[in-house]
């Protein structure tokens, strides 16, 4: 492509992301189309001959964009939001041109030194101790899978980087604690490591979904009794289904007691720790020997783009570091394909970068807030509305709750999974949905930055008054 052909195809490129951003909310959320769809309105087989840019661009009008989930959607409120702004776009554009691959710091100067300034600027928001050092990885399950591989290569001296694990039957089992309330990739990282999915330990949770101590420590205990060899905790500041919070300073003594390296889940609530006083409701997080925190989550931040804090860079390294010949330098600087598994590595801090700077950190502070303040009103609505009930407290921007039709247990589930799939028919909205003390609950994260309160109006309406029919039509009757 000629630069004068790129050139047009990007102003071109900049009207459909301009019009995309301003004309967004006519799109459903979720377009109603089948598995399959999209392949069948495409050729099977590569062009053979080169085809011109607003062919291309016509198409990925008509047959992509109104075929993909509208994460940027105002009625997103599912999961929870990934939302890309206006200045995380223009850093991922600008990241492509320079495709840069920061192996190395001299493959990659400023994108090697803006990682580490950008980090520090998070770390200080989040007023984390200057000790801690940031590393941007694709995602949170990345990362906790680094922490969780460094962690693996403190336990005593068994050197698993150099011998491995498997035909060592001189060595214990390794254990790894997490609350019955962690992210399943807590257990793909278990898997990954070798640990394997029965030495992660799940520890009860209280009522309002936050591992308990006590239980904590016992299971430590009989572990050790057992001749197994303790080697991690995760604790979740923000669990996916309730945005609970485990208890950070009693599990970070228990660690300490222990020898155990603490990592902290904190994926979509640790950027929160920006504003005082939701910090407040996480005490603590500077405990952890690790700390993973997603600006592709809460940061306003394209996709995708994780921070893995370690208190000790160095541990990373040890676990990792492989220099071969060709890739030795003389330069004392960080070479970042160090601190990982990955060698190659793209531009992820210019979005974050430009992200920070065009909303300051008022900015991203007011939006936090706005968000909280937005879910508070919804619970407000939940909790005066006969028939709903809420079942987990709302501590971020993240509501559970459910229809309570007289009905057996088993009906109510499927009473709320025929509303909740109704109300997402519709179109404007798009909520999901967890299970709580094995029951289904609907549930709403906010956290697009266009959503505002007539959308969350729309959607309590929506369900209110799918509600209504389900009940009249006879549904919800024994
Ligand atoms: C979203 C989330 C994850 C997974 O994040 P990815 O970046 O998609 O891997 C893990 N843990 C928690 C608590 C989360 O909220």
């Amino acid at each position: 492509m000629p630069v004068s052909e790129l050139r047009a195809a990007m102003h071109q490129v900049a009207d459909m992301v301009a019009d995309y951003f301003e004309n967004l909310e006519h799109y459903p959320v979720v377009p109603k189309i089948r598995p399959g769809d999209v392949r069948a309105a495409l050729p099977p087989a590569p062009p053979n001959e080169p085809e011109p840019a607003e062919r291309i661009l016509a198409d990925y009008r008509a047959l992509i964009e109104p075929n993909t989930t509208h994460w940027n959607h105002p009625g997103f409120m599912g999961y929870f939001a990934v939302t890309g702004s206006g200045p995380g776009v223009l850093g991922e554009a600008l990241a492509a041109a320079l495709n840069n691959n920061a192996m190395l710091w001299r493959t990659g100067p400023a994108s090697t030194e803006l990682e580490e300034l950008v980090c520090d600027w998070l770390r200080q928001m989040m007023g984390l101790p200057a000790e801690f050092k940031g590393h941007i990885n694709d995602t949170a399950s990345i990362s906790s899978m680094l922490a969780l591989t460094a962690a693996r290569q403190r336990v005593r001296d068994f050197d698993v980087r150099r011998r491995g694990l498997a035909g060592r039957s001189e060595l214990p089992r390794l254990r790894i604690y997490a609350s019955e309330q962690a992210h399943s990739s807590i257990a793909k990282a278990a898997i990954v490591i070798g640990v394997g999915l029965d030495n992660l330990r799940k520890i009860p949770t209280d009522k309002e979904y936050r591992m308990q101590p006590a239980a904590l420590a016992a299971a430590i205990r009989e572990d050790r009794a057992a001749g197994m060899c303790p080697m991690a905790v995760v604790a979740t500041v923000g669990t996916t289904s309730t945005t609970s919070i485990d208890p950070v300073p009693e599990i970070a003594a228990i660690c300490r007691r222990e020898g155990l390296w603490l990592h902290i889940d904190s994926a979509y609530a640790g950027v929160a720790a920006m504003c005082p006083e939701l910090r407040a409701l996480m005490p603590g997080l500077g405990e952890a020997d690790s700390l993973v925190t997603n600006a592709h989550k809460w940061l306003f931040v394209p996709s995708d783009c994780s921070v893995l804090f370690v208190r000790d860079a160095e541990q990373l390294r040890e676990t990792f570091s492989i220099v071969p010949h060709y890739l030795s330098t003389s330069e004392e600087a960080t070479n970042l394909m160090d601190y990982g598994v990955q060698l190659g590595r793209r531009f992820r801090s210019l979005k974050m970068w430009m992200v920070l700077r065009a909303f300051g950190v008022s900015g991203l502070q007011e939006r936090i807030r706005n968000h909280c303040r937005l879910a508070r009103m919804f619970a407000d609505w939940v909790r005066a509305e006969p028939g709903f009930e809420l079942i987990a407290p709302v501590l971020f921007s993240t509501i559970c709750f459910r229809a309570v039709p007289d009905l057996p247990p088993a009906q109510q589930d499927e009473f709320n999974a025929r509303l909740l799939q109704t109300v997402n028919a519709a179109g404007p909205v798009l909520v999901s949905h967890t299970q709580l003390n094995e029951r289904y609950a609907m549930r709403i994260a906010i956290g697009s930055l266009r959503t505002e309160e007539r959308h969350l109006a729309a959607a309590w309406k929506l369900i209110r008054d799918t509600h209504r029919e389900m009940l009249s039509s006879g549904y919800g009757r024994r």
